[in-house]
Parts: structure tokens; sequence; C-alpha cells
């Protein structure tokens, strides 16, 4: 008898996928599920994410360096919003392929835009139509679609909930098939290019957008000051900045009881993120017109 023929392997792919869009659409939802872990924060509130964030996904056939950004933003006027947009602009450079994030049945001028952008950059463009979970009407989707791909140029089209992690796999196949052969960049267990520390600062940012109201978040960052290993234990330190002396009791609350809260739902996501015990303590400070001095926004760690 004859062995049976081996199937040839596919070879192993690796490359950068940059995830654009506008606000809100769900961007970082998609990169921590293809993740699958949250390596970037999401809130229900626009300009949640202000920094460029790669995400790591390994799968059998290749590895997809996700490149989560900031949304672009209209409003140009503070220094942190400039260097947001450049950090999402700079983003499409040297990429494989761009993930375009639209919200089912909504299509409007900025995603026409930034299509258009994609497009004269000659990157391939993988059409993500996410949310499909929240369309009421699911036979408006493919008439949906039809009108968004008819006269543009799209390498797949795919309807997904990134939320409930729906649509994905098909996702992951197409972008990996995008992917240049290449062994992989990053070990297997490596979930994205920050440190800890870094996505500490981020995970007491995420409870200020979910816990402050109005436009209070937009004025508030996180320093960590303290991040030390302690045995088994993590022991940071955060500061709150915010921009006005009016600002700290509101972020305290009654008794100090929001800043309590903003602590506690911080630390619970640390120990999920690093598998560890943490020790955390969070302070709310004043820096005036932070938001809007270069040297203060390097200092908390923005860049462009
Ligand atoms: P980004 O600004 O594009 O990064 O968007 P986020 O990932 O921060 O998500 C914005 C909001 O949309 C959050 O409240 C998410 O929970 C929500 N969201 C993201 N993906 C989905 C989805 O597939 N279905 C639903 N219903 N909501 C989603
Ligand atoms: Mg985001």
């Amino acid at each position: 008898m004859s062995p049976t023929p081996e199937t040839p392997e596919a070879p192993f792919r690796a490359g950068t996928v940059a995830v654009l869009g506008r606000p809100n659409v769900g961007k970082s939802t998609l990169v921590n599920a293809l993740v699958g872990a949250k390596v970037s924060i999401v809130s229900p509130r626009p300009q949640t994410t202000r920094h460029r964030l790669l995400g790591i996904a390994t799968f059998e056939a290749g590895q997809l360096l996700l490149v989560d950004t900031p949304g672009i933003h209209r409003e140009q006027k503070r220094a942190m919003n400039r260097m947001m947009n450049r950090a999402a602009r700079g983003a499409v450079e040297g990429v494989d392929a761009a993930a375009l994030v639209i919200e089912a049945g909504r299509w409007t001028e900025e995603d026409g835009l930034a299509y258009a952008a994609l497009h004269s950059a000659g990157v391939p463009v993988v059409l993500v139509v996410n949310k499909v979970d929240k369309l009421a009407d699911k036979t408006a989707l493919l008439p949906f679609i039809a009108q968004i791909t008819h006269e543009r140029e799209f390498a797949s089209v795919h309807p997904v909930s990134a939320m409930k992690s729906k649509g994905l796999d098909a996702l992951v196949k197409d972008l990996i098939f995008l992917m240049p052969e290449s062994a992989p960049h990053y070990g297997e267990d490596e979930i994205t290019d920050r440190s800890e520390r870094f996505l500490a600062g981020e995970l007491v940012r995420e409870q200020l957008m979910l816990r402050l109201g109005e436009e209070l978040p937009y004025s508030t960052t996180v320093e960590i000051e303290k991040f030390e290993e302690d045995g088994e234990l993590l022991r940071i330190a955060a500061v709150v900045w915010v921009e006005r002396e009016g600002q700290k009791p509101i972020v305290i609350g009654k008794g100090g009881e929001r800043l309590k809260a903003i602590s506690t739902g911080a630390r619970v996501g640390m120990e999920k993120l690093f598998g560890r015990k943490v020790f955390l303590e969070t302070w709310c400070k004043v820096r005036e017109g932070w938001s809007d001095d270069e040297a203060a926004l390097r200092r908390f760690g923005y860049s462009d």
C-alpha cells in the first residue's frame, strides 16, 4: 500500500493590518475579539482610544498585527486631537491591509473619505460591517452591503458582531490571506506591543470614560507613578490628572465614592488581564491645561 500523500502545508503568513473607521464603530472591540484579551479599552463614548496600539493575534495559519487607532477627529483645536489625528493617519503607512470598520446600516460621508484615502494609498481594504447584532431588520443587510460595494473595490466584505464574536473566523481567514509569507513577528503568547504599565493606565482611563458624565473624561488623563512587582502581587499607583481644581471633587465624588469605584473597576480589569493580584492606589491631581500642552502630553505617554 502506498502511503497517503501529504497535503502540502500552506505557508505561514504574518503582517500588519490597520484597523480604521469613524469613532465608536467598534474598532477596539474588534481588535480585542481577534486577540482574545482586552488590550484596547472600549466605551460607549467616542474618542476612547487615544493611542496607537498593536494587538497581536496568532492563529495556526498566520499572525495578524492589528493596529488600533484613534478615529480621525474633526476638531483640531487641542494639541491632543491633532496628535490623535496624526497617529490615525500614520497608521496606514507600511501596512499589508486595512480593515475599514463601519456600522451596519450606516454609511456616512466620513466612511466614504476613509475608503477613498485607503484606496488611493493602494492598500487592500477589507470592509468590516460591524454591529450586525443591533440591526432590527436583518433583511436590510444585503441590500445595504450591495449599495456600498457597488462601484467600490474591497478585497472582501464581512458582516460581523465584534461584541458577540460572530463572523470573525471568515474575517481572520481573509486577512491572513492578504499577509505576506513570513515567520511570526512576535511570540505566540504575546498579545500587544505595549507594556503592562501602559495597559494599567489605560484600564484606569476606561473607568473614567465609563463613570464620568459629559465632557469631563476628555479633560482627564492617567499617569502610572508606580508599577512594582512584590512577589505574586503587583503594586500600582495611578494619578488621574484633571485640568482644573473644580474638576477634582467630581472625579473624587461624595465621600470619595466615585474614585473608589474607578479604582476598583480598574483593578478588576488589571487582575484579569495580568492574571495576578493587584494592589492599586489612585489619586486625583490638577495640572492646568495639560491637554493643550505638548510637553505634558509626552510625559503622559501621548505620541504621534
Ligand atoms: P471604537 O471607537 O471604534 O474603538 O469603538 P469601541 O470598540 O470603543 O466601541 C464603541 C461602542 O460600541 C462600545 O460601547 C462597544 O461596546 C460597542 N460595540 C462594539 N462592537 C459592537 C458590536 O458588535 N455590537 C454592538 N451592539 N455594540 C458594539
Ligand atoms: Mg477605539
